[in-house]
Order: structure tokens, then sequence, then C-alpha cells
């Protein structure tokens, strides 16, 4: 998907601050960061959003949430952090290719806006 951003980044073609990659995740810095730390954790293949999401991507779907950790324990933040999925325009995504926000640096309000 040339004509998706997350896809150049993965791809190397378009440029980011990547974090963390492997054979089935890549992360990297936002770049409008809403909060210290804020680093969105993309899978390599292109999936829309979690509208999308299917049976054969659960071990992948997992992994996300290990490198989630793995950055919070890195990053200092594991004692408070906030994974987010924007799922739909209505919701708040911009960019259609599934990501969680890692965010952390700072207190968060609930419920969200
Ligand atoms: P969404 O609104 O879809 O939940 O989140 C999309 C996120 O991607 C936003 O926080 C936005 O700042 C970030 N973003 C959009 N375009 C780029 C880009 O070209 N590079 C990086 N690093 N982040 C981007
Ligand atoms: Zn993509």
């Amino acid at each position: 998907m040339n004509d998706c951003i997350f896809c150049r980044i993965i791809q190397g073609t378009a440029p980011a601050r990547i974090v963390y990659q492997d054979d089935e995740v890549t992360a990297f810095h936002d770049i409008h960061p809403r909060a210290p730390i804020h680093i969105l954790i993309v899978p390599n293949k292109h999936i829309p959003g979690v509208n999308q999401v299917a049976p054969e991507d659960v071990p992948m779907l997992g992994r996300l949430f290990l490198v989630a950790r793995r950055l919070a324990e890195e990053m200092a933040i594991a004692d408070g952090y906030r994974l987010v999925l924007n799922t739909g325009r209505r919701a708040g995504q911009s960019v259609f290719h599934l990501h969680v926000h890692l965010l952390g640096g700072r207190s968060f309000g609930w419920p969200p806006g």
C-alpha cells in the first residue's frame, strides 16, 4: 500500500523515529505527540483498523501488547500509561493502518474526550 503513510514508514521509504521493529511489528514516535511519550505501535501488515482484524492476526495482536509493555518499561513509564486504539473517524481515527497509541509521561483524565 504505497499510499499508506504507515506502510511507507515500515518499508523505510518515509522518515520516522523508529524505536522498535521486528518481522511483525514496528513502533515509532508520533509526529504530533499528545504526551511527553507518544509512540505508535503498528503491524507491518496493512490492516485498516480493528474492524478488519481476522483470527490469523491474533498472534500479531498479542505482540502489539508485548511491544507496548517492553517500550513502557524501557521509557520508564510502566507505572502509568495509556494504550489507545481509535476505531473509525467518529472515534478520532485519521490514519487507516491499525495502530496502538502508547502515551505516557503525564497524568490522564477519565473518561476520555
Ligand atoms: P489516529 O488519529 O488515527 O488515532 O492516529 C494517527 C496518529 O498518527 C496521529 O497521532 C498523528 O499525529 C500520527 N501521524 C500521522 N501522520 C504521521 C506521520 O507521517 N508520521 C508519524 N510519525 N506520525 C504520524
Ligand atoms: Zn498501511
